[in-house]
Parts: C-alpha cells; structure tokens; sequence
C-alpha cells in the first residue's frame, strides 16, 4: 500500500509535484492558500483538505512548496501543527537559505518529525520526468526509506548530504552559475545591439564559443578544489590577459553608454588580486578574492 502524501502548497511548482504523486499513484491530499488552485488536482484524484492542520493529519509524508520560508512558519508553526507533524516526515521543498533550512530542521525535529529539505533545480515540466533534479539534505534514513516517493518526483533526486542547509546552499551556488551566464548575456545583448551587431549573429557565434567557456569553468573549479592559483603550463589564460580584455569591455561600455556597474564589479576583483601580487596568476586565483570580510 503506497503512502499518503500531503502537498502543501499548489502554485505552479507544487501543482507539478502533485500530478507526478497521483501519477504515480499515491494518494495525495493537498491544501492551497487560494483554493481554486487545486480544482484541476482534483480532477486528477486528489483530495482538498479544508484547513492545513487537517492536511498536515491526512499525510504520513508531508511536502510543503510555497514562495518562501516565511510562508513556511506561517503556516506551519503553531501548538497544532506542532503536535500533528510527531513521527511524520516534513519535506520543505520551497527555495530558501541554509540557514532557514538549518532553523526548519532544528523546530521539525523539537517536535518529533524528520525534517528534509530539498532545492528543487528544474522548472515544472521537468517534474516527474527522467531530467527532473532536486537536491535533498538531511537524514539519509528518512531519504533512503522513501526513495520510491522522490522517484515519483524526477529521475535525478539525490541525497546531497546530512546537513539540512547543504541543498539551498547548493541552490544558491548553482543559481550564482546561472546569473552569470544570464547577466552575462545581457551584456552582450547590449554590446551587439549598441555595435549593430544582429541578434542572430550573437546566437551563432555563441553556439561556437559556448565549449571553450564550459572548458574554462570546468578547469576554474578543478583548480579551486586543487589550490592552484599561480600559473602552470597548464594555465589556459593568465589574470593579465583576462584583465587587458575587461579594460576593453569597459571602454566600449562607456563609449556606448551601457550601465557598468556589474562589469566595474568584476574589475575591483581583478584589481584586489593583481594588488597582491597575482597579475600573472592563473585566473582561478581569484577565487581567493571573493570574501571582503564585510
Ligand atoms: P507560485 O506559482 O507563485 O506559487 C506560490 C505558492 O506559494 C502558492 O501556492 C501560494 O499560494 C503559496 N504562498 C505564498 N505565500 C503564502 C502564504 N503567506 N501563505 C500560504 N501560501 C502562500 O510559485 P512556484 O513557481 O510554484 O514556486 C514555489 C516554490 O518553488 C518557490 O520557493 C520557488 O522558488 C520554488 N521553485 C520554483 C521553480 C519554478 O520554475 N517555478 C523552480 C525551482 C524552485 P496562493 O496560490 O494562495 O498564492
């Protein structure tokens, strides 16, 4: 007999974790804030709990995804819930920080439940599918004995660690990646556009140029991990040259009058490492100048 899972949250995210369960065949009970969110769960088999104490009683698994952590302890902390969630297992899979999650497991646990949480990297369409990823912390126990539920969710749901924090922690690494890229192509959106550069041109030149950036980041974190900061024969381009490139950037930008600041901000790290002595280190040496101490 398949568990009873309660879904906590039905936005657009939630609402894919819920017909991945039913599709999966658990029964599944949901509560949403605006309750009309979950009339097309409930066309699909699920049942609509009238009050979140009375979702939180229906499920032995309960999965809450709402905007954020705030919403979270809203609709979670209080002398109820806390005596309804003793010997279940509480899997928070709303976006948040380590600390946040470290704060869940510590209240979770206070009042006899297991405490998961996890960092969902996928949109809602590739919930339930072979790509679909979600990064889970804490107890592996609690992740091991219902590995059947997180498979029903995305074929790529692993277990990143005990410490609670570790997946929003990951999360939060994994989306400072993703915004680089993304600012990054703004930038050059705003650098062609300015030269008249078509569009188009930037898609194809990018196509070619994408493998020698994935080479540069794989090699950049290689050399983090291994605490290679000063050039090797094996240095791919030096902080000078990276640096002489970026002085080019900055005056077309200001030429062109596109906003620097993100750009200036890549300089004042450049410059902290040249200042101490890295001009012909390998770029990955600035990793170490990162932490201002601020
Ligand atoms: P969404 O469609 O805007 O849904 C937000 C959900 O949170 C709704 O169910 C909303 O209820 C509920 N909520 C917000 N504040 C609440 C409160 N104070 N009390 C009760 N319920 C509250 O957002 P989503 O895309 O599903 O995202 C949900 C979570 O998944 C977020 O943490 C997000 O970062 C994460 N996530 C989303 C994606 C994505 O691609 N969408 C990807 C990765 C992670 P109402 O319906 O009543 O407003």
């Amino acid at each position: 007999m398949k568990r009873s899972i309660t879904v906590i949250g039905t936005g657009r995210m939630g609402s894919a974790l819920v017909r991945s369960l039913l599709r999966s065949g658990y029964r599944t009970t949901v509560w949403n804030r605006t309750r009309d969110k979950t009339d097309p769960l409930v066309k699909l088999g699920a049942s609509v709990a009238p009050s979140v104490l009375e979702a939180v009683n229906e499920g032995e698994i309960i999965i809450v995804n709402v905007s954020d952590y705030a919403a979270t302890k809203a609709l979670l902390r209080s002398d109820p819930i806390a005596a309804a969630i003793r010997g279940k297992l509480i899997v928070d899979l709303t976006s948040g920080t380590p600390s946040g999650a470290r704060d869940a497991a510590e209240w979770c646990t206070e009042h006899g439940a297991c405490y998961l949480d996890g960092a969902i990297m996928a949109t809602p369409d590739f919930i339930g599918t072979e790509a679909g990823t979600i990064l889970i912390s804490g107890a592996v126990e609690a992740f091991d004995s219902n590995s059947d539920v997180f498979r029903a969710l995305g074929g790529n749901v692993q277990h990143i660690g005990q410490e609670p924090g570790r997946a929003n922690a990951l999360d939060s690494a994994l989306l400072a990646l993703m915004w680089g890229a993304l600012f990054g192509t703004l930038h050059a959106i705003a650098v062609c556009q300015a030269e008249e550069i078509e569009l188009g041109e930037l898609a194809r030149q990018w196509t070619a140029t994408a493998p020698v950036v994935e080479g540069l980041v794989a090699d950049l974190i290689q050399r983090a991990r291994a605490g290679r900061f000063a050039s090797d024969d094996q240095t791919l381009s030096s902080i000078s040259v990276h640096h002489g490139s970026l002085q080019h950037l900055l005056e077309l930008m200001q030429s062109r009058k596109i906003d620097r600041s993100v750009v200036k901000g890549y300089d004042a790290i450049f410059k902290r490492a040249i200042a101490e002595g890295y001009l012909e280190g390998d770029f990955a040496a600035l990793s170490q100048f990162l932490v201002t101490g601020e």
